[in-house]
This record gives C-alpha cells, sequence and structure tokens, in this order.
C-alpha cells in the first residue's frame, strides 16, 4: 500500500491553499484591478472550458439549445416580478449613462437571466407545439457582492451556466426539475465531487420561484458550498411577462417555467475536492494535459531520452490522449515533477536510459503518488485501465470524506458543538415550521441548507429546538 498523499495544508489552512494554488498552479489572478473580478489563465481556462463542455454534452443530450442573450436588463423589465426584483436589486451593477447622456431607463448587468428571456417567450411561444422550450447559455453574470469576495467562490463578475425552460403543465416542469437533477448528479459524478442535495428552506428560495432545491459540497474547512440549484418557478414569471399559449382547446394558458444555474464554483469544485499539499488533482476527463511525459536524461544519453518521450507523445496522441513532454533543458526532473504535481496532471510517466533499455517507462499517478513500471506495448492500455481506476477511487474518496462528515443528532447542545468545531454537516429532526427554523439558525449559529431530497426517510422523535413532532430532517452547515 502507498502511504497517504499529505493533505495537512489542504485541511488546516485551506483558505490560504486554495488562493495560493489559483496563483501557484496558473488558473486565475485574481489581481484585477476591480474588486470581484479575476483573470482566468490559459491553464484555468482549459480546465473551465473541459468542465463547461461537459455540462453542455450533457444539457445537448436532453434536448437542451445552447442560445446566447443580452447582457443588459431594462429597469421596467427586472421590476416585473416582484419577489425577483426585491431579491437582486441591491445587487445589481447599473448602467445608467450613454456616453455622456443619462439613460431615461436604468440597465441592470444581468445578475441572472429570467427577466431576460422573459419578453422573447413573450414573443416566441404561441401555441402548445411551441412546448416544451429547452434554453440554456453560458455567460458570466455580475453581483454587487457586499459580503468579502473570494476567487472563484463569490466573485462580482463570475461564469454561469443558466439553463431555462417552459412547460404547458405543472407536471411537466417538475418532471423537468427532477431532470435537472439527474443531469447535475452526472456532471458532478464525473467531476468526483461528492454532494448532497437539498430543498432549500422557503426563506432561503430563489427570488421568484416556487421552490428550489440545491447541491452542496463540504469544504475541507468544514463549510458547504453551495456548487448547482434547480428552481421549479411555477408561472410566476410567465404572469410577470404574459407568456402564455393557445391549448388545443383554445383556451390560453400561462407556462410552467424552471431554471437551473452551474456557476464557477463547479470549476472550484473539483479543484477543493481533491487537492491535497502537492497541489490540484484533476480527473483525467477534465484534465488539459492526462499524461506528462518526463525524460530522465542520464550523462550523454539526454538526446535518445528526449526523442524516445517525443516519440510516446506522438503515439499517445494518435490514440487519443492529451499527453505533452516536458523537455526542458534547464529544469531537474525533480522540478518538473513538483511542477506538474502542483497542476494535477493526472499521469506522469518517467523514461530513462535503462527504461529505453528494458523497453518500458515507469508511471506515476497523480491522486495516490503511487508507481509502476509498464512496458511500452503495454503502455495504451495500461493507461486507460489507470485512468479509470483512478477515476473511480477519487470518486470513492470524495464520497467518504464527505459521509465521514457528516453527523446526525437530536440534541440541540450536540448540534452547537459539532458547528462550533467545524465538524461539517449536521442532520437533524425539525418541526417544519419557518420561525422554528430560522429560530435554530440563530441558536447553532450556521445556516440551514433544507431538507434532504435524495431520501424520504421519515424521522423519529421531536424537533431539535421546539420539541414538538419531527416533520423532516433538516441539514445544518456554516455556508460559503
Ligand atoms: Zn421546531
Amino acid at each position: 500500500m502507498a502511504k497517504e498523499v499529505s493533505r495537512e495544508r489542504w485541511r488546516n489552512e485551506f483558505g490560504e491553499w486554495f488562493r495560493d494554488i489559483l496563483i501557484s498552479a496558473e488558473i486565475m489572478d485574481y489581481r484585477y484591478p476591480i474588486k470581484g473580478c479575476g483573470v482566468w489563465l490559459p491553464y484555468g481556462f482549459q480546465i473551465r472550458k473541459n468542465v463547461f463542455q461537459l455540462i453542455r454534452n450533457i444539457l445537448d443530450a436532453t434536448g437542451h439549445k445552447e442560445a446566447l442573450f443580452p447582457l443588459l436588463i431594462p429597469e421596467t423589465s427586472l421590476a416585473k416580478e416582484a419577489e425577483h426584483v426585491r431579491g437582486f436589486e441591491a445587487q445589481c451593477f447599473w448602467v445608467t449613462h450613454g456616453g455622456q447622456k443619462p439613460l431615461k431607463i436604468r440597465y441592470a448587468l444581468r445578475p441572472t437571466s429570467e427577466t431576460i428571456l422573459g419578453p422573447m417567450l413573450h414573443l416566441w411561444i404561441r401555441a402548445h407545439t411551441d412546448l416544451p422550450l429547452k434554453l440554456y447559455q453560458v455567460v458570466t453574470v455580475f453581483r454587487y457582492e457586499t459580503k468579502a469576495t473570494r476567487p472563484i467562490l463569490r466573485m462580482r463578475e463570475f461564469d454561469f451556466k443558466e439553463a431555462h425552460t417552459a412547460h404547458a403543465t405543472a407536471e411537466e416542469a417538475e418532471a423537468e426539475v427532477k431532470e435537472e437533477i439527474e443531469n447535475y448528479r452526472k456532471f458532478f459524478d464525473e467531476l468526483c465531487v461528492a454532494y448532497k442535495i437539498s430543498r432549500r428552506p422557503e426563506w432561503d428560495k430563489f427570488a421568484g420561484a416556487v421552490y428550489t432545491i440545491a447541491f452542496d459540497m463540504l469544504c475541507p474547512d468544514g463549510r458547504t458550498l453551495q456548487i448547482g440549484t434547480v428552481h421549479n418557478l411555477g408561472q410566476n414569471f410567465a404572469k410577470a411577462f404574459d407568456v402564455t399559449y393557445e391549448k388545443p382547446d383554445g383556451t390560453h394558458e400561462y407556462v410552467w417555467q424552471t431554471c437551473a444555474g452551474i456557476s464557477g464554483r463547479g470549476i472550484a469544485s473539483v479543484l477543493i475536492a481533491h487537492g491535497d499539499d502537492h497541489g490540484i488533482v484533476l480527473p483525467p476527463r477534465i484534465a488539459p494535459i492526462q499524461i506528462i511525459v518526463v525524460p530522465i536524461p542520464y550523462k550523454e544519453k539526454g538526446e535518445t531520452v528526449n526523442k524516445k518521450c517525443l516519440e510516446v507523445v506522438a503515439k499517445l496522441k494518435k490514440a487519443g490522449f492529451r499527453a505533452e513532454a516536458d523537455t526542458r533543458e534547464d529544469v531537474t526532473p525533480g522540478a518538473k515533477y513538483y511542477h506538474w504535481e502542483l497542476r494535477g496532471v493526472p499521469i506522469r510517466i518517467e523514461i530513462g536510459p535503462r527504461d529505453i533499455e528494458n523497453n518500458e517507462a515507469t508511471l506515476v499517478r497523480r491522486d495516490t503518488l503511487t508507481r509502476e513500471t509498464c512496458k511500452m506495448e503495454a503502455l495504451e492500455s495500461r493507461l486507460r485501465s489507470l485512468m479509470e481506476t483512478m477515476t473511480r477511487e477519487m470518486r470513492r474518496k470524495a464520497w467518504e470524506w464527505l459521509e465521514k462528515h457528516t453527523f446526525q443528532t437530536s440534541s440541540l447542545e450536540e448540534a452547537k458543538q459539532l458547528i462550533s468545531e467545524r465538524a461539517g454537516i449536521v442532520e437533524a429532526p425539525w418541526c417544519g415550521d419557518s420561525e422554528c427554523g430560522q429560530q435554530i439558525e440563530e441558536a447553532v449559529d450556521a445556516r440551514i441548507l433544507g431538507v434532504p431530497e435524495e431520501t424520504q426517510t421519515k424521522p423519529k422523535g421531536k424537533c431539535i429546538l421546539c420539541g414538538k413532532p419531527a416533520k423532516t430532517i433538516i441539514r445544518i452547515a456554516i455556508t460559503y
């Protein structure tokens, strides 16, 4: 058995670890002179691209069509759905001038796009044959965050994949919510990220929604991070924008809508879930470079070794792997290992003169740093199976970690204790009353993530706070 790769710093200094890794692994430069805005560096952008490609593929396969809507929202549109505007107006960046001239109507930079789609759906949807309409876009959105901003985790301009759908009936919208949840499961499973799915409490749902389902992951510091949301909008926005369709019997009805979002946090989730003290660890599926080949030169054999490495890379590329050779002359093999481990490259191949003689290579897995030798003729099949094993084990490890840090209790004191220790997610019985729920948040000094959506197990016993018979389980955690 290989000894565990150290995760001390990842676990105990997570905030600094994450901030450092973004710079040192060349993912994001956060020094842009506007607070809450950062630059995706080329390596980080490749990761971003591969992660968003994954969600694009999943959405395309379920009949969603990619589109692109404008950035600006007239204030009159934003104001149409009362709850929505209350929830978002204080968070908007406002465009007030065109050149030197004050605009008659202010424009908001999109904080989300329901009110951008509204007027267009009003024009597009006429008959039941126009439904369902399933669209998505990948854009950046803007929110004037007043909390402390953090690179990727809480920005003022951030990446957003938003899906918007319209349906003929409430049942179809409900089924779409289920489909979106399944889509997100697939997505995070591919990223080897473990999650809890919770129905957010009434007081924490999306502004304008009937209800909100959210995916949360657990960060190493014991705080949860919301990484995906699915909202059932009912007919709220359809009524605000007068989006109706003619039914087969000639009557008209408002459409039923859903929306679902994954932000840059979807990318952060991969970096966070698998990190260790050597850097990030990327699942092969989304790694910009899956295999890095490092020559181990020996005296006058340098040229032969480099040549062999380039040959191997050419072969691997032809076989469909994303492979590169690091043939830099002025860098030692040790420094190269460090460089690529930091950037999370799943597999390293080392080739030296003896390997060439024996017609073999040394393979090192990034997640465990275990080494093995492999005959050249078996290289491609071994790499394929190694990547599969690695993906499976990364996923298992992430789930184990989440389950190990999820606690069940019916004692308020114990819940408080667990939260104050930043132990993880606490699950407790609850009476279902909103006021009591908000008092629980105050009592434990944490947030209620909501009611588990994955399981429908009936709770036994009494509400953790008021002592009335429990109706559901709630999840409690300190959140980002
Ligand atoms: Zn209660």
